[in-house]
């Protein structure tokens, strides 16, 4: 088994049921085991244009399929929540992006891991670091320490992990 993160970030429509849906789905796929949700961060905008404040939250999931069928897994995701890809950086109903899988470092055209803006950005760090301090992010080191380091200023933690919950599904 792989351990991976996941990073989920919502800033137009019903964030909060995108990241929900979101989730959901990762649940739902026999091939992934959901091990931890992070809580809900609300977070202000890095890049691109003007535009709204996100959700943020990270799963952490243990699988043992290849990184490219966790790629196409992951942007279906983004699809059935209706992902547009406009502008650059732009607002998204959902985006799904693999923070790490294990200690695997690869870059292909498709795919590079560990992401590569994962260990600068604090709308990552502090949502994986509450779920999966001990992490160690490839290249970089472990999670809770990068978290520490990272600029926490635009980013309020707004819902607890239990919006999560099978049970607070329902909407
Ligand atoms: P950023 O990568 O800075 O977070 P973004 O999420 O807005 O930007 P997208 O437009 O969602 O970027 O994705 C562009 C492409 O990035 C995807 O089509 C995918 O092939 C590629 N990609 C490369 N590495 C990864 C990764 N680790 N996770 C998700 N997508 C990746
Ligand atoms: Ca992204
Ligand atoms: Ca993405």
């Amino acid at each position: 088994m792989t351990r991976v993160a996941i990073a989920l970030g919502s800033n137009l429509g019903d964030r909060l049921g995108h990241l929900q849906e979101a989730v959901k789905q990762l649940r739902n796929n026999p091939l992934l085991e959901v091990v931890a949700v992070s809580a809900v961060y609300e977070t202000e905008p890095v890049g691109g244009p003007d535009q709204d404040e996100f959700f943020n939250a990270v799963a952490i999931v243990n699988t043992q399929v290849s990184p490219e069928e966790l790629l196409d897994a992951m942007q279906e995701i983004e699809n059935a929540q209706g992902r547009t890809r406009e502008i650059h950086w732009g607002p998204r109903t959902l985006d799904v992006d693999i923070l790490a899988m294990g200690s695997l470092v690869m870059n292909s055209e498709r795919l590079e891991l560990p992401h590569p803006r994962a260990h600068e950005r604090g709308f990552v760090l502090i949502p994986w670091a509450q779920v999966d301090p001990s992490f160690e992010l490839p290249l970089h080191g472990r999670v809770a320490d990068l978290a520490v380091r990272v600029r926490d200023s635009g980013i309020e933690r707004i819902f607890e992990a239990d919006v999560f919950d099978e049970r607070n599904q329902d909407r």
